[in-house]
């Protein structure tokens, strides 16, 4: 005895399951590859690297999928199973949609007048899930990009989530109640002394103040030298590479916004003055005192940068790059990567479906991490992957810092040099991308 009658719809795990390997439509690139987009896009994504593609013909490699966005009022392209699967997800109720993971592999440059298209095929459609957005399931699909000759120029992986939004007010009437202000972090009491020291912090740069007279080194700057007595006081860079010297971990009083248990920890600069701070990346139950720690820089709240340590990787480090986010760029880089889907530029749209603000799209965050790596890996690589995986978001009036470290270097296959690359992103509410870049660095010209 079966309560189902048959005429009943299937349940929707039965559904879901029936669009796996189904393809959407194909998309053709409405646009050849050309140089007014790559420029725009170069300026949206702050690539100093416009003229050289300007130059050589080709396309950033992180452009991609941008050639084959559907853009600004589609036309329907046919058949199209990511799209009836959307729709059925919208009918559920799972109506919100946010893009989480995504790997390019480049498996050439693209040239400037050529037509690429590229098709969506459905992997696998995720149980249903709980996340921080609401419920819903992972989609993950892979696209095919190919050229006017059918040969492959790209593939891609890339994962959506298509969630519930959050139940919002009945009545706009009811003002909800005022959050408590969050209690801000304590400011320090920066001084003509002092200034350089935080100035140098939001620059990611780690500044000790150094007596012109007799070259010793102090901290906390004081206007004069404790050595000589001179007041000719300058400062120098350091090379933000220490160790433990002594550390504590507070569990009370209990003064916020600091929460116990933290660590507060002195670390003695490998040019041997000492400096304290605080270890992130470390449970506070593994801090050893003579551990090695590298600087990094966190945004503890709008404004306000400070030296954190982490323990020591020993990795070569790309220079930060530091990305402004402001309202303007939000919608720029956006259209810059043909992305007109509301949520990257209408706040009140965006707010409706359950996000703080309108926040950058993932085809923005992936062209950053391109363009990041290209500019440190200099002309004549050539980026080969990319993949990235969305964290917090970039919401307009934070700041997106990002850092990479080498992995690896071997030698490539084709010639030249391999070098993987860690990449991560952050603002002021923790990561927003973190992934891994590939990239062929041109064989070094030896001198004769
Ligand atoms: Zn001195």
């Amino acid at each position: 005895m079966t309560t189902q009658k048959p005429q009943d719809t299937p349940p929707l795990a039965d559904r879901l399951a029936s669009f796996i390997g189904r393809k959407g439509a194909t998309l053709v690139s409405p646009d050849p590859v050309n140089a007014a987009m790559i420029r725009q896009w170069c300026v949206a994504m702050d690539d100093p690297a416009a003229p050289e593609y300007a130059a050589s013909g080709t396309a950033p490699a992180a452009m991609l999928q941008v050639w084959t966005m559907p853009g600004w009022k589609p036309k329907p392209s046919g058949p199209d199973a990511v799209a009836e699967l959307f729709a059925l997800l919208d009918a559920e109720g799972y109506s919100s949609i946010v893009a989480t993971d995504s790997e390019q592999d480049y498996l050439r440059p693209l040239q400037l007048g050529e037509t690429i298209s590229a098709t969506k095929t459905i992997d696998t459609i995720s149980d249903e899930k709980k996340t921080g957005l609401g419920v819903g399931y992972f989609v993950t699909t892979h696209i095919d990009i190919v050229d006017a000759k059918g040969d492959s120029v790209g593939r891609q992986l890339h994962r959506v989530l298509k969630f519930r939004p959050p139940v919002q007010a009945a009545t706009a009437a009811v003002a909800p109640a005022p959050a408590a202000p969050q209690a801000r972090r304590p400011r320090p009491n920066v001084t003509r002394d002092i200034a350089f020291y935080f100035e140098a912090a939001r620059e990611h740069r780690l500044l000790i103040q150094q007596c012109k007279a007799c070259g010793s080194l102090q901290h906390p700057p004081w206007p004069s030298c404790a050595k000589c007595g001179s007041f000719d006081m300058g400062h120098q860079a350091m090379s933000g590479r220490g160790e433990v010297y002594s550390f504590t971990v507070v569990h009370s009083p209990v003064v916020a916004p600091f929460k116990p248990p933290y660590n507060v920890v002195l670390v003695r600069l490998e040019e041997g003055v000492n400096v304290i701070s605080e270890i992130r990346g470390v449970p506070n139950d593994q801090i050893r005192i003579g551990m090695q720690v590298e600087v990094d820089f966190v945004d503890v709240d709008a404004g306000m940068v400070l030296p954190v340590f982490r323990p020591a990787t020993g990795r070569e480090k790309l220079p930060p790059l530091i990305f402004p986010l402001d309202r303007s760029t939000i919608v720029a880089t956006a259209l810059a990567t043909r992305d007109y889907q509301p949520v990257h530029h209408d706040p009140d749209y965006a707010r409706a479906g359950g996000s703080k603000d309108t926040f950058m799209n993932i085809l923005t965050s992936q062209g950053l991490v391109g363009r990041y790596v290209t500019q440190w890996a200099g002309s004549g690589a050539v980026l080969k992957r990319t993949a990235i995986r969305l964290g917090v978001s970039n919401y307009p009036g934070d700041t997106m810092v990002m850092r990479g470290e080498v992995v690896s270097r071997k030698p490539a296959a084709g010639g030249g040099e391999e070098v993987d690359i860690a990449v991560r992103g952050s603002n002021s509410l923790g990561d927003h991308v973190t992934g891994t870049a590939v990239v062929v660095l041109p064989t070094q010209e030896k001198n004769p």
